[in-house]
């Protein structure tokens, strides 16, 4: 069953992987991910110290990589490119052949926000954005602070 009941429970329990991290994921921000099949966690993530692994990789990496049919809650919305190289959790999501993405906030980074969206929307993936917008953005708060201005 879909509901907007069981998404917020599930968000908040994403929410409560992030506020454990909280302050630890310099210089990234700190977000959890709580992965869904039918109607059960199968795994969830936070970011890691020092801002590695996000937690979205760290989530899948519980599985092998593989949540086929799953429904991602995020935090914030999933990376879209890494600046080292590394897969984005966008692309891992849609290899992993999840078919939902919820996420939270929006990536506030002027050169981040909606990549990873886009791409999971191309791959076909259902996205919804702004559950618990509000409670999630203090995970944020000092991330967005941070950030150079967008011209
Ligand atoms: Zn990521």
């Amino acid at each position: 069953m879909r509901g907007r009941t069981t998404d917020s429970t599930f968000m908040q329990r994403a929410l409560g992987l992030g506020l454990s991290q909280l302050g630890k994921t310099v210089p990234n921000p700190s977000v959890g991910c709580v992965i869904v099949r039918d109607g059960v966690v199968i795994a969830e993530g936070a970011t890691g110290d020092g801002g590695r692994p996000h937690a979205e990789e760290a989530a899948l990496a519980a599985l092998g990589g593989e949540a086929e049919g799953a429904t991602a809650y995020v935090t914030l919305e999933p990376c879209g490119e890494r600046s080292n190289g590394a897969c984005s959790c966008s692309q891992r999501l849609v290899e992993a052949k999840v078919k939902r993405v919820v996420f939270a906030c929006e990536d506030p980074s002027p050169y981040a926000s909606h990549i990873g969206t886009e791409r999971l929307k191309a791959a076909g993936i259902e996205v919804e954005t702004g559950l618990m917008a509000d409670e999630c953005a203090a995970l944020i708060a000092d991330f967005v602070k941070n950030l150079p201005v967008k011209r």
